[in-house]
């Protein structure tokens, strides 16, 4: 009965507010299964450094042993048309929050495709947005995307522990020196989380330079986390 009432109403949320495909226009769903299709999903493991090489055995190269990420894993390449839209219209206003569903299951793709799984002992978690940015857009596209991995792997999804506790210039308008400075410091774990020995998968949405999630991966060190590894919808480079 429930079900009933819930699919009248979105019949007539869909009569008045039409789900219209972002790549091609096409009424019923937001990215629609032709448009879904032509996007590319990276088939290989890539290190996290700026021009990426690929790894054979997941982690990262010589060169990056350093960082407090273990390594990254992006389910495609920014450099594709259709699915910078999608991302931007669930990035930016209006707003298509469902979009997440689709694009979740792009990284879904990927980790199939390199035939990784997720150890049930890990803890999936969205890098935060600052409580008034959370407020402008309604919710956090990070963790949305997040809970739908949660469900599809069955991995406790953890979204209040680490917190951004200062505003900061969209990083898109800086240059990474300026990214590295603008990010230092602003997220933190609330008091009293312990993460010794956890493997922690950080979702976020685009990978550009890594230092977002290179400074989330150092706090979640410093808290005791053993591995912290970093998973991207896209990044911004041609693989
Ligand atoms: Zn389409
Ligand atoms: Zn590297």
């Amino acid at each position: 009965m429930k079900y009933y009432f819930s699919s009248i109403k979105d019949y007539l949320i869909n009569l008045i507010f039409p789900k219209i495909c972002v790549g091609c226009q096409r009424e019923g769903t937001y990215l629609c299964e032709d448009c879904f299709s032509l996007v590319e999903v990276n088939p290989f493991c890539y290190c996290l450094c700026e021009k990426p090489q690929r790894i054979i055995d997941r982690g990262k190269c010589k060169k990056c042993q350093n960082k407090f990420l273990s390594g990254l894993f992006s389910a495609t390449s920014w450099e594709q048309k259709i699915l910078k839209k999608a991302i931007h219209r669930f990035k930016y206003a209006p707003y298509i929050k469902e979009l997440s569903l689709p694009l979740a299951y792009l990284i879904i793709l990927h980790f199939q495709m390199i035939e990784k799984s997720i150890p049930a002992d890990s803890l999936l978690m969205p890098v935060p947005l600052s409580p008034r940015k959370k407020r402008e857009r309604g919710f956090n596209q990070a963790e949305e995307l997040a809970k739908v991995l949660a469900k599809a792997w069955k991995v406790p999804l953890v979204s209040d522990k680490l917190v951004k506790i200062k505003n900061t210039t969209p990083q898109v308008e800086l240059k990474k020196e300026e990214r590295i400075k603008n990010i230092k410091g602003v997220f933190s774990l609330k008091n009293g989380t312990d993460l010794r020995g956890k493997k922690i998968f950080l979702i976020d949405d685009v990978y550009t330079t890594g230092v977002t999630l290179e400074e989330c991966a150092r706090v979640l060190k410093q808290a005791g986390a053993k591995e912290v590894w970093g998973i991207t919808i896209a990044r911004e480079v041609k693989f």
